[in-house]
């Protein structure tokens, strides 16, 4: 049964079903799947375009023959097991190896540029340089002059080449061998295992602010965080877009031009977080923080702060005298290996955290994850000289807007001139 409106459809089985019971459904269906504007193929990565089971877990191995114009180049999920030309019908069958929760597809005019770097997965990536030149001129006539970089395959193949290449470095080794990078005719990206959707707006220009290094990346990051370990529930997410996202700023920080963009990114969040602090809920409670009164809450409590609790965590891993992420990574990789290929809970997150901390990280979990509250901190600090030409220095670090039992380390660098510093909590 399925009503018009509607895109649910109801099937009701020869006879009433018992626990463990199973069933074979074939479902037979047609739909005029792509748009097309000039050379533009509109193919909704987010789309259902093939049935769904709504009740409870959707992971499936997905068996996929495709039959498309022969000059049109195709990427999917899985490997490509057949391909074979007829007429002008390319035949394609693809096989996906993991389980996964989404499939997806894309083709279009695309030329297929393909990339590798030593020590990185290779890439294909497919993208169509005449249909930006197409647009750019049709708009030129409207008046409307947009920038576009001459070299957009490399620029794009690079980051996402290099991120991958720094996150299998920092996390191990991802699930994948090979990757599609496709471009598609809207504002966002979509990653799905062995291929990653970005929009045609990051191959058409590259911000100088970073956006465009940070964004590549992010979506190389759900490579690992959202395909290779997968949140447990909605309650979770923030383990896969806070964690690419904050994996995407420890890209920029390894780039020599973004360097400090790991932390303007970061401030700006933190402006974001303050803004909607009074408004919006915790991490904990996933989608539902996007409501008609908090548009923004899902972007900037899943994303933003959900990147800055890994940001935390890291500064408080950090050696201070060494000024090394060594405990941090090895939490991450362990994090990795351990639910690679399974979802994750946070709970199952923070025993990663205690273990490696080595203490019960229940009010660091409770205050920035189930908790709203967000504290203002004030350092003040007086010197007087003492004896033998050294200083006395106060400190003082007070906190506002919290509870008086919250409580959190906070990272003090004191610059002690000639370029020497002292870190302490
Ligand atoms: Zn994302």
């Amino acid at each position: 049964f399925k009503a018009k409106e509607s895109d649910d459809l109801w099937v009701r089985a020869p006879q009433r079903l018992h626990a463990g019971d199973s069933l074979t459904l074939t479902l037979f269906y047609h739909g005029d799947l792509i748009d097309r504007f000039q050379d533009w193929f509109f193919i909704d990565p987010g789309a259902a375009w093939y049935p769904r089971n709504q009740q409870g877990q959707n992971l499936a191995t997905f068996d996929l023959t495709y039959h498309s114009p022969s000059w049109y180049p195709l990427a999917t999920v899985g490997d490509r097991l057949d391909s074979a030309v007829a007429g002008k019908v390319l035949t394609t069958h693809w096989v996906t190896r993991l389980p996964t929760s989404f499939a997806s597809f894309n083709l279009g005019l695309f030329e297929n540029y393909h990339f590798q770097q030593s020590a990185a997965p290779p890439l294909d990536v497919l993208l169509s340089e005449d249909a930006h030149r197409l647009l750019a001129r049709t708009l030129a006539r409207q008046g409307l002059l947009i920038p576009q970089q001459r070299n957009m395959r490399e620029a794009v193949a690079v980051d996402v080449s290099n991120s991958l290449k720094l996150f299998a470095y920092l996390f191990g080794e991802s699930a994948y061998g090979h990757f599609y990078v496709t471009e598609i005719p809207y504002a966002e990206g979509v990653s799905f295992p062995g291929m990653i959707d970005l929009s045609w707006v990051t191959f058409q220009e590259t911000a100088l602010d970073g956006f465009d290094e940070f964004f590549r990346a992010h979506e190389a990051a759900h490579q690992w965080w959202g395909n290779g370990v997968r949140p447990g529930s909605y309650r979770d997410a923030w383990l896969s877009e806070g964690l690419a996202s904050f994996s995407a700023l420890w890209y920029l920080q390894t780039l020599p031009k973004h360097r400090d963009d790991y932390f303007k990114f970061l401030e700006k969040y933190k402006a974001d977080i303050k803004d909607e602090r009074d408004d919006a809920g915790p991490i904990w409670i996933g989608y539902r923080n996007a409501t008609p009164r908090v548009r923004r809450g899902y972007d900037v409590v899943i994303y933003e702060k959900g990147a800055w609790v890994f940001h935390m965590l890291r500064t408080m891993m950090l050696d201070l005298r060494s000024v090394k992420d060594d405990r941090f990574t090895e939490m991450m990789r362990d994090y990795y290996s351990s639910y690679r290929g399974k979802p994750a809970t946070t709970e199952d997150f923070k025993s990663v955290v205690e273990q490696h901390i080595g203490a019960p990280m229940d009010w660091f979990f409770n205050q920035w994850v189930k908790g709203t509250t967000i504290p203002t901190y004030h350092v003040a600090w007086k010197s007087q000289p003492a004896p033998d030409g050294k200083y006395t220095v106060r400190l003082r670090v007070s906190q506002e807007h919290v509870a008086p039992e919250f409580r959190m380390p906070v990272l003090v660098s004191a610059d002690l001139g000639n370029n020497r510093f002292a870190h302490f909590r």
